[in-house]
């Protein structure tokens, strides 16, 4: 039995690589110095899982930027507008970072391709282009280069490839007449070149990701796999394919596999999906060797050895030990490098830390799990199986975790906690008479501009150099500035503008019980950026209010309303590492729980309108279109548990910043929020479409700028926007703001837009 990896992570434990290339994006550092720093975090990458023992360790899983991206450099799909960067004297790696990033330089002013989410995690790639009769090339060297370095430090690698198939689904076609997965002709001979390089230089194992078996395809692109992986075989027979799936299982594509795939080896993702296991075992040829993914390579959480010694033995006994490997669920590119950092992180409990691992924590337990079964006699295998089930009881029954009071509270949740008073029409009457606002009510998201200045003076807070009513006297002025603005703006519902936060799921997590912070728990979002995701570890409860203090500030300030602004339930959870140990449905009724009691508060302490942010609903949505209405079921439920607490006069909104409702405008309307602001701007109004075939009933606020460039808008562009959603909506149920919040504009930018703004809604007024 081997264990192998699918892949490490590579923005370095201390964010090497980050650094790096925002040094030499900024023409601060060489390229040369850049590859130094990529190539020291492969070695050590590839010298770490050595020392591990992994049998087989991944190479060309490295990225400078992204690895879809590499792939596409790899076989030359490089769109039309780039072509003019192909010269001698612009470097490949610039050509590379404009496809990423645009290129402003000298004469050239090319956009960067599109970005999206990588299935259902929160890392993001760059998304192929495709033209019809599109050829494609051997373009770039990394990965032989790659192999030939690590081989040079003795580690004969098995090459990462994403296989043809689902690199090609991965992209969209640019223009019509052609589906992309007619492109597989030309690719093919590419894939073959590529792997005869490998081949050449000494791989005898190749690892082709594939994960879109594990989605719906359909019975097309079924027959594609099966010819291939033919294909590709027959040229290569007596090298080691492996076809790694994973985010979902493959049992429902069993038939491609079983009758049609060619591969030697197929990894399975028994995390995301255990109950495979029964199935693929019985129905697996013999001839197909099996990759058990028991490690979770998306999650934060020590693993259950007895639980993972189970899969294995069961696979082993129907199987043969030697037909057997063991894994990580899918790229450990998900979770964090490397707990050690942590230890001396004092505000991560010890009883905590022994719950977790990393990255590297991870390849451990893989190799221990191999020890174990091979040798369950060897005395350090019982050791070490012996600590870890001591840590797994610990965790099962720690009061850290466990909290009576939030479990009792959430059971005896009922139908009437999650439904408003009276239906919307009534509420809007009632609304109405209190708040008395005009047509076309002007208000922004919530955040304005986080300068320097505000995130200095946290930071000196955080770090004890000023004293906590230094800090809150500073945030109390900056309310205070920001209220006179939006007054003299004329807005007609205002914001207190979050300068007390840093971010919008850290802010509110760090006060409330369940959830724990790392120092270094860094995970790649895209390219150079990353995100550090609390920890919901156990039952989630309020320690006290968290926003009333501020909230109650800014409304003593002025007799307009201002919003009380929260983030949602799912967004909480989506941003997070999540509990294994109950169901994300729990967990997200335990957190709307904590938000429906600061909502309460907010509301008998005089705040009048309440903004419940929830830009990360539609993320959650799983892979598999058969479990979407199970997940906004439980999704929508604690969005009305965490708002349906409040009287009618009291107004909700939630905050959705993206634009795609058509396959969800049914459940964001039992939302039932009063008013709903979206990212709108882009799509010129056109996205309102989804809600005007709806009827949606409610108040809508049609994002009117894009909030993510410095440009300013005019009045009168802001108007025919205004004027364009009239023809989809009524005029009574629209409100006007930007796109998102303001956080990363400057003040100059801000001021002028939301002038522009204003002015238009004012326009739209006089026209009636
Ligand atoms: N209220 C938040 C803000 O204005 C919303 C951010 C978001 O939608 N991502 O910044
Ligand atoms: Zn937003």
């Amino acid at each position: 039995m081997l264990t192998h990896n699918l892949g490490y992570p590579r923005i370095g434990s201390k964010r090497e690589l980050k650094k790096a290339l925002e040094q030499y994006w900024a023409g601060k550092t060489t390229q040369k110095n850049l590859f130094q720093v990529g190539k020291k975090i492969r070695q050590d990458n590839w010298l770490l899982q050595k020392e591990a023992n992994i049998d087989l360790i991944p190479s060309n899983d490295f990225s400078f930027y992204d690895q879809v991206l590499d792939m596409t450099l790899l076989v030359g799909a490089i769109p039309e507008r780039y072509q003019e960067l192909i010269t001698e004297e612009i470097p490949i790696t610039d050509l590379y970072f404009a496809m990423a990033r645009g290129y402003q330089k000298g004469i050239f002013d090319l956009t960067a391709m599109e970005m999206t989410k990588w299935f259902d995690t929160n890392y993001h790639y760059i998304v192929p282009e495709f033209y019809r009769d599109q050829e494609f090339k051997l373009f770039s060297t990394k990965i032989i280069d790659e192999f030939y370095e690590a081989k040079q430090l003795g580690i004969i690698t098995k090459p990462v490839l994403i296989g043809p198939i689902s690199y090609l689904l991965l992209g969209k076609e640019k223009e019509s007449g052609f589906h992309r997965i007619e492109l597989i002709k030309n690719l093919l001979p590419v894939y073959k070149k590529i792997i005869k390089q490998v081949v050449g230089l000494g791989a005898v194992c190749i690892q082709f990701d594939e994960p879109f078996l594990g989605l719906d395809i359909s019975p097309e692109i079924k027959a594609v796999y099966k010819e291939v992986y033919h294909e590709m075989k027959a040229e290569f027979p007596d090298i080691k394919f492996m076809i790694t799936t994973y985010f979902e299982g493959v049992a429902h594509h069993l038939d491609v596999i079983v009758n049609d795939l060619q591969c030697d080896i197929l990894h399975i993702d028994l995390i995301s999906n255990p109950e495979q296991l029964e199935v693929v075992l019985e129905k697996l040829p013999k001839n197909i060797q099996l990759s058990l993914g028991v490690i979770d390579g998306r999650n934060i959480w020590k693993n259950d050895y007895h639980q993972s010694l189970q899969a294995i033995s069961t696979a082993i006994d129907l199987r043969g030990e030697d037909q057997i490997l063991i894994a990580p669920s899918c790229s450990l590119l998900h979770v964090p490098c490397d707990l050690d950092l942590e230890m001396k992180n004092e505000e991560l409990s010890s009883e905590i830390k022994q719950w977790l691992s990393f990255a590297k924590q991870k390849l451990d337990e893989l190799s221990a799990l191999k020890q174990i079964t091979l040798y369950p006699e060897d005395q350090n295998a019982k050791v070490s199986l012996k600590y870890n089930a001591a840590c797994i009881e610990n965790r099962s029954i720690s009061e850290l975790i466990h909290n009576p009071t939030v479990k009792e509270r959430v059971s005896k949740l009922s139908k009437k906690d999650s439904s408003r008073g009276s239906e919307f029409p009534n509420r809007k009457r009632k609304q109405k008479a209190l708040l008395n606002l005009p047509l076309f009510p002007t208000t922004t998201i919530g955040s304005f501009p986080q300068t320097k200045e505000i995130r200095k003076k946290r930071s000196e807070y955080k770090g004890e150099i000023i004293s906590q009513s230094e800090y809150t006297n500073y945030i109390k002025d900056e309310i205070k500035k920001v209220i006179t603005i939006q007054e003299k703006l004329g807005l007609d519902v205002l914001v207190h503008g979050e300068a007390e936060r840093n971010d919008m799921v850290e802010y509110f997590g760090e006060q409330l019980n369940g959830f724990a912070f790392t120092k270094f728990g860094w995970v790649q979002s895209y390219g150079s950026r990353c995100v550090k995701p609390p920890i919901i570890y156990g039952d989630v409860s309020r320690k006290q209010a968290m926003t009333v203090f501020w909230s109650t500030y800014a409304q003593s300030l002025t007799p307009l309303p201002v919003k009380g602004m929260l983030t949602g339930p799912v967004t909480m959870l989506q941003w997070s590492f999540v509990r294994d140990d109950q169901s994300l449905s729990k967990t997200c009724l335990e957190i709307a729980m904590a938000i429906r009691d600061e909502v309460q508060d907010l509301e008998q302490s005089g705040i009048k309108i309440i903004q419940i942010d929830e830009p990360a609903m539609r993320e959650g949505l799983p892979l598999l279109k058969e479990n979407w209405s199970q997940y906004l079921d439980w999704a929508i439920n604690a969005f009305k548990i965490a708002s349906c607490v409040v009287k009618d006069q009291t107004q909700i909104h939630t905050h959705m910043c993206y634009s795609e409702f058509n396959d969800i405008i049914d459940h964001i309307a039992l939302m039932d929020a009063d008013v709903i602001t979206i990212e709108c701007s882009r799509s010129q109004m056109e996205l309102l479409d989804v809600f005007a075939s709806f009827k949606y009933p409610n108040d809508i606020g049609p994002g009117v700028y894009d909030i993510h460039s410095p440009r300013i808008p005019s009045p009168e562009e802001i108007v025919v926007l205004l004027n364009k959603a009239k023809q989809y909506i009524p005029e009574d149920q629209i409100w006007v703001n930007p796109d998102c919040g303001l956080k990363t504009r400057n003040w100059q930018e801000t001021e002028k837009a939301l002038d522009a703004m204003v002015a238009a809604a004012k326009q739209l007024r006089t026209e009636l």
